[in-house]
């Protein structure tokens, strides 16, 4: 049956575990997955790569993006730019591949509003402490950036109930098998296989044309 591939937007705490959590599902399942790569006017951490982690452009380039209409949605986050290329994700859609956006919650919403049929899933750690451990883990923050990603969380926090699903991101193995049978599970909704259940009553509809009743 083949279908088209459905939107999955991703969102959670930074320090959640996302990025690390998406990378691992697309090594064990590349045929069903494609990430999305955004744009942003952030400057790169060590070790990201243009392209890769996210296409670093300058303000005047992200604006000149949000003009020509290139991007589904966008938002500024800890005042830096962030929105996803439309060209990719629709391409991949038509390839069959399910898409996910890692993206934050006011572009979440924006998400939902263009495309209904969109999953939002909310990905948190297990704990208001585990997740301060892991952006300390991270080292490449200051303690601002830090501070002000706690307190991001916090607002973030009251946006969960906007979302279709959550995860906890404890176990990342395990957690990477629950996200995958959950996105599945959306490919075999009645309404998602409209084709072959016309097809399934046509066929059955023609071999009861060809039997005749016993007398
Ligand atoms: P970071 O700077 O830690 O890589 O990302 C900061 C936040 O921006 C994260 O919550 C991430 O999910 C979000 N983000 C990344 N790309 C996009 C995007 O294309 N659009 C929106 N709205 N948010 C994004």
């Amino acid at each position: 049956m083949a279908q088209k591939g459905l939107l999955t937007v991703v969102s959670g705490f930074s320090g959640a575990g996302k990025g690390t959590l998406m990378k691992r599902l697309l090594e064990k399942y590349p045929e069903s997955y494609a990430l999305s790569v955004s744009a942003t006017t952030r400057r790169p951490r060590e070790g990201e790569v243009d392209g890769r982690e996210y296409f670093f452009v300058s303000v005047e380039e992200f604006e000149r993006m949000i003009r020509e209409d290139e991007l589904i949605e966008h938002a500024r986050y800890v005042s830096n730019y962030y929105g996803t290329p439309r060209r990719y994700v629709t391409e991949q859609m038509e390839a069959g591949r399910d898409v996910l956006l890692e993206i934050e919650v006011q572009g979440a919403l924006l998400v939902k509003e263009k495309y209904p049929d969109a999953l939002l899933l909310f990905v948190t750690p297990p704990s208001a402490q585990e997740l301060e451990r892991r952006l300390r883990g991270r080292e490449t923050e200051t303690e601002e950036v830090i501070r002000r990603r706690m307190r991001q969380a916090v607002t973030e926090s009251k946006a969960i109930d906007c979302y279709d699903s959550i995860l906890v991101n404890d176990d990342l193995e395990t957690c990477v098998d629950e996200m995958h049978a959950l996105l599945r599970s959306r490919h075999y909704a009645v309404e998602r296989n409209a084709e072959f259940i016309r097809r399934m009553r046509q066929e059955l509809a023609g071999r009861q044309d060809e039997q005749t009743d016993p007398e």
